[in-house]
Order: C-alpha cells, then sequence, then structure tokens
C-alpha cells in the first residue's frame, strides 16, 4: 500500500487495494465523500448504515494520507489544552469537547465490537510528564483544565517511560490501535453495505448545477446531493488555507535492547512535544516515539530531524535498532479547535472537516458523526462549536498574522533565494534542488541512474515555490502544505494538479 512519502510507516503492510477503477457513467448519489482516511471512510460507513447511498473516492488508496503515518493514540483529551479552550471558548464549549471526544471514542469502540475487527485496541494509562520549570507551569495549567471539565488527572510519582521528570500526571482509559487495521474493515463494511468505492479518483472541484452538485473528478463527473471534503485540508483555493498551518512531525519504531516495554502512552510538554506509545506487530515489540514537529517547508534538511529525534531517543531508552522512521503530515488551526461543517464561501451541501492538530484518530471520527448527523438528521449538537465559518478573536490576532507573514516571506524569499546551477550534475543521486537556469525556477530531481527530471517549481495551488523533502522524496510548498512526488504528482493537497513537466 502506498503512503504519501517515499518511507515506510509500520502500520503500511496492512493497508489494502479495494474499491473499483472506474466510475460508473450517470450514476447518481445521495453524497459523494472525498478522501477514505479516518474521517472518510467513518464518516461514508455512518451515512451508508443509514441509507444514504454514498460514493467514497479516493484520490490514490485507503491509509494513503496521515491515517496512515499516524501514531493513533485515542485520547480524552488534546493538543490544544482544555484550559487554553475555556479560555477562548468558555466552560461549556470545553466541556463539550470532552464529550465530543468521549463520544468519538465509544464509537471507535463499538464499531470494533459490532464488526470483529481485531485492530490490536488496548486501553492504556496517558502520562503527562514535565522536564523542566516551565513545562511544569503549563502541567499545572492542564492539571486544572481537564478536571473542570471532568476529564481524571492524577498526580503519580513514576513515569512508566523512565524519563526523569519535574512533575507525572495519569489520565486513566486511554487507548491505542492498529488505524489501518481497524480502517480496512470499517471500509469492507461500507462495501457490503452497499456504498461504492473507487481509488485513484481525486475531486478536482465542484459546482452547483440545477440544484444538484456536480464533482469534476479525474475519472469523471459525478452527480448528487451533498459532498464531504474528508480530504484533510479541502481542495482548491479557501479561506481554510489560511486558518490552519501545515505541519511535518517525524516518527521512529524502535527495538530495546532491555526489552522493557511500557504499556502506556505517554507525552513530555516540550515544544514541539514527543509522544510514546508501543505495539506488537507479528510478536516483535516495538517503542513508538514521534516529535520534532516543523512547518511543512521550514527546514532545509528534514534528515536532521530524524537525527535529533533519534539522538533524543538513544539519550532516553536503551535502543537496539530504530526498525522504522516515517513522517507525515497534520493541520494545525488558527483558534485551536478543527474546522468541520459546510465549506466557508463553497456551494451549499460542500462540506469539509480539517485542523485536528495531532488528535484526528478521535476529531476524524468525531467529525464522521458530526457530518453524518448534519448530513442525515439535519444538525448535530456540536455544529457550533467546530462552525468552519467562524471567526475568534484568538485566530485573528496571533496565529493568522504569524502564519500570513511566514506564507509571504516564503512567497517572496524562496523565490529570491533560489541558487544558480552551473552544471546538472552537481546534483547528487536520488536527491533534488530547485535552481535558476536561464532566468526558469526549476525543480530538478536526479535519479539513482542519474538521470533527470525537471518540473516547474511553483506550486500549482497559490503558485509559492517548492522544497525538495530528502527523506521522503518530495516537493513540499512551505506556504498551504501541499506535496508532490519526485514525478510532480499531488501527495497533500491542497493542490489538485500536478507540478508542470518540462
Ligand atoms: C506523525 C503524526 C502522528 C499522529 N498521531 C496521532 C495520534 O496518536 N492520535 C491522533 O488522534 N491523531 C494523530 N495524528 C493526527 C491524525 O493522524 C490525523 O489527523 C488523521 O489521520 C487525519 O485523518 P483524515 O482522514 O482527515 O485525513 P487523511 O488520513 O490524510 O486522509 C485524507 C485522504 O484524502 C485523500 N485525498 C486528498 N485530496 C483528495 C481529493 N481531492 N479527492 C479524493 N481524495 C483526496 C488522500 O489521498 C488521503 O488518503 C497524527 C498526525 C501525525 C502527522
Amino acid at each position: 500500500m502506498k503512503r504519501d512519502g517515499q518511507l515506510e510507516s509500520i502500520w503500511q503492510s496492512e493497508g489494502k487495494h479495494y474499491g473499483q477503477e472506474n466510475l460508473t457513467p450517470d450514476a447518481r448519489f445521495d453524497v459523494v465523500i472525498a478522501g477514505a482516511g479516518i474521517t472518510g471512510i467513518t464518516c461514508a460507513l455512518m451515512l451508508q448504515k443509514k441509507g444514504v447511498k454514498c460514493i467514497l473516492v479516493e484520490a490514490s488508496n485507503m491509509g494513503f494520507g496521515t491515517s496512515g503515518g499516524t501514531t493513533a493514540h485515542l485520547n480524552s483529551f488534546f493538543d490544544t489544552p482544555y484550559y487554553q479552550v475555556i479560555s477562548h471558548f468558555g466552560l461549556d464549549a470545553a466541556k463539550l469537547l470532552a464529550q465530543g471526544a468521549n463520544e468519538a471514542h465509544h464509537l471507535i469502540k463499538d464499531h470494533i465490537n459490532l464488526y470483529q475487527i481485531y485492530c490490536d485496541y488496548s486501553v492504556r494509562n496517558g502520562y503527562l510528564f514535565s522536564l523542566d520549570t516551565e513545562q511544569d507551569k503549563t502541567l499545572q495549567k492542564i492539571i486544572a483544565g481537564n478536571q473542570k471539565v471532568g476529564v481524571d488527572t492524577f498526580e503519580t510519582k513514576v513515569n512508566p517511560f523512565g524519563i526523569p521528570s519535574v512533575r507525572v500526571v495519569e489520565i486513566p482509559n486511554q487507548a491505542q490501535f492498529h488505524p489501518l487495521k481497524y480502517l480496512r474493515i470499517l471500509l469492507k463494511e461500507f462495501i457490503n453495505s452497499g456504498g461504492t468505492y473507487v481509488e485513484n479518483c481525486r475531486v478536482t472541484s465542484v459546482e452547483k448545477e440545477d440544484h444538484q452538485l456536480v464533482s469534476t473528478t479525474t475519472k469523471g463527473n459525478i452527480i448528487s446531493n451533498q459532498l464531504v471534503y474528508a480530504t484533510h485540508i479541502p481542495p482548491g483555493r479557501n479561506i481554510l488555507h489560511f486558518r490552519n498551518a501545515p505541519y511535518r512531525s517525524y516518527v521512529m519504531a524502535c527495538k530495546l535492547k532491555n526489552g522493557s516495554y511500557p504499556e502506556a502512552l505517554g507525552y513530555d510538554l516540550s515544544k514541539p512535544y514527543h509522544y510514546y506509545r508501543v505495539h506488537s506487530l507479528d510478536e516483535k515489540q516495538f517503542i513508538i516515539a514521534g516529535g520534532e514537529d516543523h512547518k511543512t517547508g521550514d527546514v532545509n534538511h528534514t534528515s536532521e530531524s530524524f537525527e535529533r529525534l533519534g539522538n533524543y531517543l538513544h539519550h532516553h531508552f536503551d535502543i537496539e535498532e530504530i526498525s522504522y522512521q516515517w513522517s507525515s503530515q497534520f493541520y494545525e488551526s488558527a483558534d485551536g479547535l478543527p474546522y468541520i461543517g459546510q465549506l466557508p464561501g463553497g456551494p451549499e451541501k460542500v462540506y469539509c472537516a480539517t485542523g485536528y492538530n495531532g488528535d484526528g484518530m478521535i476529531l476524524g471520527t468525531l467529525a464522521a458523526k458530526v457530518l453524518s448527523d448534519i448530513i442525515s438528521v439535519g444538525s448535530s449538537k456540536y455544529e457550533n462549536l467546530f462552525l468552519p465559518s467562524r471567526v475568534t478573536p484568538v485566530a485573528e490576532s496571533g496565529n493568522i498574522i504569524k502564519e500570513t507573514a511566514n506564507v509571504i516571506k516564503h512567497f517572496v524569499v524562496d523565490k529570491l533565494a533560489v541558487e544558480k546551477m552551473m552544471e546538472l550534475a552537481d546534483l547528487e543521486n536520488d536527491q533534488g534542488k530547485v535552481i535558476n537556469h536561464k532566468g526558469n525556477r526549476l525543480a530538478v530531481y536526479k535519479d539513482a541512474n542519474g538521470h533527470h527530471h525537471i518540473l516547474e517549481s511553483d506550486c500549482t495551488h497559490l503558485y509559492c515555490t517548492v522544497k525538495w523533502n530528502e527523506e521522503e522524496k518530495s516537493w513540499d510548498c512551505p506556504c498551504h502544505g501541499s506535496r508532490f512526488g519526485r514525478d510532480g504528482k499531488v501527495l497533500n493537497g491542497p493542490a489538485v494538479t500536478p507540478l508542470k513537466e518540462l
């Protein structure tokens, strides 16, 4: 199974190809769902089970996006801590968010029980720990916020990961699973319930015509009443691209020499934070640890992010072998809450779900519930909390200004900073570089055999200059996170058209 990067994640071998290759001409559906990650597959299944006729279309294969590159902790707390949600949105909103986390976790458990899914689901205690006094101030605020919304949080002496800590808190009843074992069965159930699933089919645009939606895809048009963009970030050009910043996060799955794998989930409070879990695959145990996040396209050498993560892990654990390493993308929303509901500025009845931060297993499941309720019964109790068109003071102040400045910096500086290259031969094999050649900026990749593959370096979304990602072997746009393969094909939206081959 393919993923949106060159490196293999620990989950990938469980991905399967399903579905039909072609669209049935003139077929009509109640709902088109674009994207077969946790959001799209869960939403499609829930709607189809309610008797809504659905088609799920995936640009590549199931799990191609972040659901195949996640670490799949199932938490009742979020990257945006409850104390911040209380401060920005009020206590009732924070309590509703906590209720949503609970509901989404139950929904996952119900699916596992109902469809008898063997996806290595296990309940674990979560441990948050502070490594210095600054982190400890944050941890104390987290404890207070959790208590206000009713998420049990207890101080404890022992950090099960053995990392020396100022303070450790235990949050019971968290969980973990194998994301693709879970999604594979949900997808099968969707197809068995009469749902249509088409792979290698990208939705490129949608328009309203005569009270119905016409979705243009790479395999023809689809007519429907409603459309859900479960694409992690909606494609095309939208205000939400200015309210969500794309980030890369780095993960390693390692074997330990001492064979002592804590049955727990762990998180320090570094900025960016590190996260840990343990997983058994083919009777071998691995500690899976992640972190070293940065804005997509913001670093010149992605290998250094792996190096830092590796050094950090060697410092704290007795590592025998790093068996897997990969990176993946997430979207940080401007005010800390996801955007789920009607797509702002889009035709009516076109929905989106984005801005999950590193919490999309739970928030993607919750989004599926919210959207399936809006579509099937007309409303959801979470609708206003996640309204994509909301304008919040916190979003408009710091974050949006910071992100817009970052986009402008990349738009201007990256275009001027492109190097002249005297000889294409100067480029190492299996590497890429944006160069200035006779006044044109070119994205040049030299393959293992020394052949050059030359693309236009302007991102097809909003024309920022793409950057080479030496680890995932991709061209990444630092402005809104679109990513392209060595051949220029779209790996991540919002771009919908490939980089032009020259
Ligand atoms: C390293 C890392 C670790 C993480 N760990 C956790 C964790 O422990 N717990 C947690 O809760 N969350 C975690 N997250 C976040 C979580 O994994 C994601 O939020 C979640 O997987 C997003 O799911 P999705 O279905 O919305 O998007 P995706 O899984 O990205 O799926 C979107 C799909 O849409 C397809 N697509 C895109 N555009 C189109 C189009 N135009 N037409 C058709 N198809 C299209 C893509 O090919 C893709 O398959 C992590 C994220 C990262 C980066």
